[in-house]
Protein backbone atom coordinates (compact mmCIF):
# COMPACT_ATOMS: atom_id res chain seq x y z
CA UNK A 1 0.00 0.00 0.00
CA UNK A 2 2.65 2.40 1.12
CA UNK A 3 5.03 1.47 -1.92
CA UNK A 4 1.94 2.16 -4.49
CA UNK A 5 1.14 5.32 -2.52
CA UNK A 6 5.55 6.39 -3.48
CA UNK A 7 5.42 5.42 -7.18
CA UNK A 8 1.74 7.32 -7.68
CA UNK A 9 4.12 10.47 -6.38
CA UNK A 10 7.05 9.72 -8.39
CA UNK A 11 4.56 9.11 -11.69
CA UNK A 12 3.03 12.97 -10.38
CA UNK A 13 6.20 14.65 -10.24
CA UNK A 14 7.29 12.98 -13.23
CA UNK A 15 3.94 13.92 -14.75
CA UNK A 16 4.64 17.67 -13.77
CA UNK A 17 8.17 17.86 -15.10
CA UNK A 18 7.23 16.58 -18.59
CA UNK A 19 3.86 19.00 -18.67
CA UNK A 20 6.16 21.94 -17.59
CA UNK A 21 9.14 20.75 -19.93
CA UNK A 22 6.25 21.17 -23.01
CA UNK A 23 4.23 23.76 -21.97
CA UNK A 24 7.38 26.24 -21.97
CA UNK A 25 9.32 24.60 -24.99
CA UNK A 26 7.34 27.09 -27.75
CA UNK A 27 7.74 29.91 -24.97
CA UNK A 28 9.14 32.75 -26.73
CA UNK A 29 11.43 35.29 -23.82
CA UNK A 30 12.19 38.58 -25.96
CA UNK A 31 13.48 40.71 -23.18
CA UNK A 32 15.14 40.20 -19.80
CA UNK A 33 12.18 40.08 -17.17
CA UNK A 34 14.14 42.82 -14.60
CA UNK A 35 15.47 45.07 -16.28
CA UNK A 36 13.81 44.94 -19.98
CA UNK A 37 16.88 44.74 -22.19
CA UNK A 38 16.89 42.48 -24.98
CA UNK A 39 20.64 41.59 -25.03
CA UNK A 40 21.00 38.26 -23.62
CA UNK A 41 22.87 34.61 -23.89
CA UNK A 42 21.56 31.05 -23.25
CA UNK A 43 22.67 30.21 -20.37
CA UNK A 44 22.00 26.36 -20.19
CA UNK A 45 18.92 24.70 -18.88
CA UNK A 46 17.07 23.58 -15.55
CA UNK A 47 14.81 21.20 -15.60
CA UNK A 48 15.01 20.70 -19.35
CA UNK A 49 13.54 24.13 -19.76
CA UNK A 50 16.07 26.65 -21.21
CA UNK A 51 17.86 29.46 -18.87
CA UNK A 52 18.94 32.94 -20.19
CA UNK A 53 21.78 35.47 -19.28
CA UNK A 54 21.14 39.26 -19.22
CA UNK A 55 24.36 40.46 -20.40
CA UNK A 56 22.87 44.01 -19.06
CA UNK A 57 21.66 43.50 -15.48
CA UNK A 58 23.84 39.62 -15.39
CA UNK A 59 20.85 38.60 -14.00
CA UNK A 60 19.71 34.84 -14.92
CA UNK A 61 15.83 34.20 -15.96
CA UNK A 62 13.78 31.49 -17.86
CA UNK A 63 11.03 30.80 -20.27
CA UNK A 64 9.08 29.83 -17.23
CA UNK A 65 10.00 33.19 -15.27
CA UNK A 66 6.78 35.25 -14.74
CA UNK A 67 4.74 32.85 -16.26
CA UNK A 68 2.06 31.40 -13.95
CA UNK A 69 4.37 28.54 -12.99
CA UNK A 70 7.64 30.84 -11.66
CA UNK A 71 6.73 31.30 -8.30
CA UNK A 72 4.35 28.23 -7.88
CA UNK A 73 5.53 25.49 -5.61
CA UNK A 74 2.61 23.38 -5.98
CA UNK A 75 2.88 21.79 -9.07
CA UNK A 76 1.02 21.96 -12.32
CA UNK A 77 -1.86 19.42 -11.54
CA UNK A 78 -3.36 20.94 -8.79
CA UNK A 79 -2.98 24.60 -11.21
CA UNK A 80 -5.06 22.84 -13.67
CA UNK A 81 -7.82 21.15 -11.43
CA UNK A 82 -7.91 24.90 -9.76
CA UNK A 83 -8.60 26.27 -13.21
CA UNK A 84 -11.08 23.63 -13.81
CA UNK A 85 -12.90 24.16 -10.86
CA UNK A 86 -13.01 27.94 -12.02
CA UNK A 87 -14.45 27.64 -14.92
CA UNK A 88 -17.19 25.80 -13.26
CA UNK A 89 -17.61 28.39 -10.92
CA UNK A 90 -16.76 27.37 -7.42
CA UNK A 91 -15.96 29.13 -4.63
CA UNK A 92 -12.71 29.94 -3.31
CA UNK A 93 -13.66 27.88 -0.13
CA UNK A 94 -14.32 24.94 -1.91
CA UNK A 95 -11.42 25.12 -4.31
CA UNK A 96 -9.06 25.70 -1.47
CA UNK A 97 -10.46 22.54 0.56
CA UNK A 98 -10.33 20.42 -2.48
CA UNK A 99 -7.61 21.30 -3.37
CA UNK A 100 -5.41 21.43 -0.08
CA UNK A 101 -4.16 24.73 -0.60
CA UNK A 102 -4.90 27.95 1.70
CA UNK A 103 -7.66 30.70 0.29
CA UNK A 104 -4.74 33.23 0.32
CA UNK A 105 -3.53 31.04 -2.53
CA UNK A 106 -6.42 30.46 -3.95
CA UNK A 107 -7.36 33.97 -4.24
CA UNK A 108 -4.10 34.72 -5.67
CA UNK A 109 -4.03 31.88 -8.01
CA UNK A 110 -7.81 33.67 -9.46
CA UNK A 111 -6.06 36.82 -9.75
CA UNK A 112 -3.29 35.36 -11.63
CA UNK A 113 -5.78 33.35 -14.28
CA UNK A 114 -8.30 36.45 -14.53
CA UNK A 115 -5.51 38.77 -14.96
CA UNK A 116 -3.98 36.16 -17.92
CA UNK A 117 -7.41 35.82 -19.58
CA UNK A 118 -8.27 39.78 -19.87
CA UNK A 119 -5.60 40.34 -21.78
CA UNK A 120 -7.19 40.00 -25.29
CA UNK A 121 -10.53 38.73 -24.83
CA UNK A 122 -12.29 42.32 -26.10
CA UNK A 123 -13.05 42.64 -30.03
CA UNK A 124 -11.42 45.52 -31.56
CA UNK A 125 -14.13 46.54 -33.77
CA UNK A 126 -18.15 45.44 -33.44
CA UNK A 127 -19.91 45.29 -36.88
CA UNK A 128 -22.69 43.78 -38.73
CA UNK A 129 -25.93 44.30 -36.33
CA UNK A 130 -24.48 45.56 -32.82
CA UNK A 131 -26.81 45.12 -29.89
CA UNK A 132 -25.71 47.25 -26.94
CA UNK A 133 -26.85 46.85 -23.92
CA UNK A 134 -26.27 48.64 -20.03
CA UNK A 135 -26.12 47.19 -16.56
CA UNK A 136 -25.52 49.64 -13.52
CA UNK A 137 -23.28 48.18 -10.51
CA UNK A 138 -22.90 49.85 -7.55
CA UNK A 139 -19.84 50.27 -6.44
CA UNK A 140 -17.89 48.23 -4.45
CA UNK A 141 -15.34 49.04 -2.19
CA UNK A 142 -14.08 45.82 -1.20
CA UNK A 143 -10.48 45.26 -0.04
CA UNK A 144 -9.70 48.98 -0.33
CA UNK A 145 -7.63 50.54 2.65
CA UNK A 146 -9.75 53.70 3.05
CA UNK A 147 -13.03 51.80 1.87
CA UNK A 148 -14.66 52.80 5.73
CA UNK A 149 -13.67 56.11 5.36
CA UNK A 150 -14.66 56.44 1.72
CA UNK A 151 -17.68 54.47 2.35
CA UNK A 152 -18.97 57.08 5.28
CA UNK A 153 -18.18 60.19 3.32
CA UNK A 154 -19.73 59.34 0.04
CA UNK A 155 -22.12 57.12 -1.02
CA UNK A 156 -21.39 54.24 -3.01
CA UNK A 157 -21.42 55.33 -7.19
CA UNK A 158 -22.93 53.96 -9.96
CA UNK A 159 -20.70 52.43 -12.64
CA UNK A 160 -22.01 51.98 -15.91
CA UNK A 161 -21.07 48.67 -17.61
CA UNK A 162 -21.68 48.68 -21.31
CA UNK A 163 -22.46 45.03 -23.35
CA UNK A 164 -21.88 45.29 -26.98
CA UNK A 165 -22.25 41.80 -29.38
CA UNK A 166 -21.85 42.41 -33.25
CA UNK A 167 -21.26 39.43 -35.08
CA UNK A 168 -17.63 38.30 -34.24
CA UNK A 169 -17.56 35.64 -31.90
CA UNK A 170 -16.58 37.89 -29.24
CA UNK A 171 -18.30 40.31 -27.38
CA UNK A 172 -17.43 43.66 -25.16
CA UNK A 173 -18.41 43.82 -21.62
CA UNK A 174 -16.31 46.78 -19.82
CA UNK A 175 -17.21 49.42 -17.30
CA UNK A 176 -17.15 52.92 -19.00
CA UNK A 177 -17.98 55.61 -16.51
CA UNK A 178 -19.45 56.27 -13.09
CA UNK A 179 -22.71 58.01 -12.38
CA UNK A 180 -24.09 59.66 -14.87
CA UNK A 181 -24.88 58.92 -18.71
CA UNK A 182 -21.47 60.42 -20.39
CA UNK A 183 -21.87 61.08 -23.99
CA UNK A 184 -17.82 61.13 -24.33
CA UNK A 185 -16.66 58.59 -22.49
CA UNK A 186 -19.27 56.59 -24.21
CA UNK A 187 -17.86 57.82 -28.02
CA UNK A 188 -14.60 57.40 -27.27
CA UNK A 189 -14.44 53.88 -25.58
CA UNK A 190 -16.90 51.90 -27.11
CA UNK A 191 -19.18 54.31 -29.98
CA UNK A 192 -15.24 54.19 -31.64
CA UNK A 193 -15.14 50.31 -31.48
CA UNK A 194 -18.58 50.09 -33.84
CA UNK A 195 -18.05 49.96 -37.71
CA UNK A 196 -19.86 53.19 -39.66
CA UNK A 197 -21.49 50.74 -41.92
CA UNK A 198 -22.97 48.43 -39.08
CA UNK A 199 -26.69 48.84 -37.46
CA UNK A 200 -26.96 49.50 -33.68
CA UNK A 201 -29.33 47.55 -31.46
CA UNK A 202 -30.40 49.02 -28.65
CA UNK A 203 -31.69 47.38 -25.42
CA UNK A 204 -33.74 49.39 -22.85
CA UNK A 205 -31.81 52.40 -22.16
CA UNK A 206 -32.90 56.08 -23.88
CA UNK A 207 -29.35 57.28 -24.15
CA UNK A 208 -28.51 53.90 -25.85
CA UNK A 209 -31.30 54.74 -28.09
CA UNK A 210 -30.41 57.88 -29.31
CA UNK A 211 -27.14 56.82 -29.94
CA UNK A 212 -28.79 54.25 -31.87
CA UNK A 213 -31.69 56.36 -34.19
CA UNK A 214 -28.48 58.77 -34.83
CA UNK A 215 -26.03 56.13 -35.90
CA UNK A 216 -28.79 54.20 -37.88
CA UNK A 217 -30.15 57.08 -39.71
CA UNK A 218 -34.01 56.27 -39.55
CA UNK A 219 -32.99 53.01 -41.28
CA UNK A 220 -34.79 50.16 -39.62
CA UNK A 221 -34.19 46.14 -40.13
CA UNK A 222 -35.74 43.04 -38.53
CA UNK A 223 -33.25 41.96 -35.91
CA UNK A 224 -33.28 38.94 -34.06
CA UNK A 225 -32.61 39.36 -30.44
CA UNK A 226 -29.24 38.90 -28.45
CA UNK A 227 -29.73 37.38 -25.55
CA UNK A 228 -26.90 37.61 -24.16
CA UNK A 229 -27.50 41.74 -24.20
CA UNK A 230 -31.55 41.30 -23.72
CA UNK A 231 -30.17 39.40 -20.30
CA UNK A 232 -27.28 40.68 -19.56
CA UNK A 233 -28.18 42.48 -15.96
CA UNK A 234 -29.40 39.35 -14.51
CA UNK A 235 -26.43 36.68 -16.38
CA UNK A 236 -24.31 39.03 -14.86
CA UNK A 237 -26.21 39.92 -11.68
CA UNK A 238 -26.14 35.95 -11.09
CA UNK A 239 -22.23 35.81 -12.38
CA UNK A 240 -20.96 38.04 -9.80
CA UNK A 241 -22.75 37.08 -6.67
CA UNK A 242 -21.05 34.11 -7.44
CA UNK A 243 -17.59 35.56 -6.59
CA UNK A 244 -19.87 36.92 -2.90
CA UNK A 245 -18.94 40.51 -4.52
CA UNK A 246 -16.32 41.36 -6.12
CA UNK A 247 -14.03 45.02 -5.62
CA UNK A 248 -14.93 47.56 -8.62
CA UNK A 249 -10.62 47.73 -8.95
CA UNK A 250 -10.75 43.87 -10.23
CA UNK A 251 -14.24 44.50 -12.06
CA UNK A 252 -12.68 44.52 -15.18
CA UNK A 253 -10.77 41.10 -14.92
CA UNK A 254 -14.10 39.36 -14.07
CA UNK A 255 -15.72 40.78 -16.44
CA UNK A 256 -13.89 39.18 -19.18
CA UNK A 257 -13.87 35.74 -17.40
CA UNK A 258 -17.69 36.45 -17.60
CA UNK A 259 -17.36 37.11 -21.42
CA UNK A 260 -15.54 33.56 -21.94
CA UNK A 261 -17.90 31.85 -20.38
CA UNK A 262 -20.33 33.70 -22.41
CA UNK A 263 -19.36 32.94 -25.59
CA UNK A 264 -20.66 30.50 -28.33
CA UNK A 265 -17.81 28.22 -28.47
CA UNK A 266 -17.30 26.12 -25.84
CA UNK A 267 -14.07 26.29 -24.16
CA UNK A 268 -12.23 23.36 -23.06
CA UNK A 269 -10.38 24.41 -19.74
CA UNK A 270 -7.34 22.34 -21.15
CA UNK A 271 -7.40 24.67 -24.26
CA UNK A 272 -7.86 27.39 -21.93
CA UNK A 273 -4.74 26.75 -19.69
CA UNK A 274 -2.39 25.82 -22.61
CA UNK A 275 -3.18 28.71 -25.03
CA UNK A 276 -4.39 31.56 -22.86
CA UNK A 277 -2.27 30.95 -20.12
CA UNK A 278 1.19 29.12 -20.34
CA UNK A 279 2.11 29.17 -23.62
CA UNK A 280 2.01 32.23 -25.01
CA UNK A 281 4.69 34.95 -24.02
CA UNK A 282 2.62 36.57 -21.64
CA UNK A 283 5.04 38.15 -18.49
CA UNK A 284 2.47 38.25 -15.84
CA UNK A 285 3.23 40.99 -13.26
CA UNK A 286 2.42 39.60 -9.33
CA UNK A 287 3.15 43.05 -8.29
CA UNK A 288 -0.45 44.16 -9.17
CA UNK A 289 -2.16 41.36 -7.34
CA UNK A 290 -1.92 42.38 -3.37
CA UNK A 291 -3.83 39.81 -0.93
CA UNK A 292 -6.00 41.94 1.67
CA UNK A 293 -7.09 40.19 4.77
CA UNK A 294 -10.23 42.22 4.51
CA UNK A 295 -11.53 40.34 1.25
CA UNK A 296 -12.01 37.26 2.91
ZN1 LIG B 1 18.55 42.36 -17.34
Amino acid sequence: MLQHDVELKKFDLHTNDVLKRDFYKDRVVEACPICGSTWHIKYGFYNGIQRYKCKVCDKTFSRATNSLWSYSKKNTRTWMEFTELMTENKTLKFCAEKLKISIGTAFYWRHKILQALSRDVTPDSLSGVVHVGKVIIKENLKGCRNAEIIASATPREDIWVIGAKGQEDSMFVKPIFKHWWNRSAFDEKVYSRIEEKSYIAPYGDRYIKSVAIRHNRNKSIKVEVEYRIKYLWPNLKKWLSIFHGVASKYLQRYLSFFIIMNLDKVIDYMDLIYEKLFKGNRFIRTDEIRIANSLF
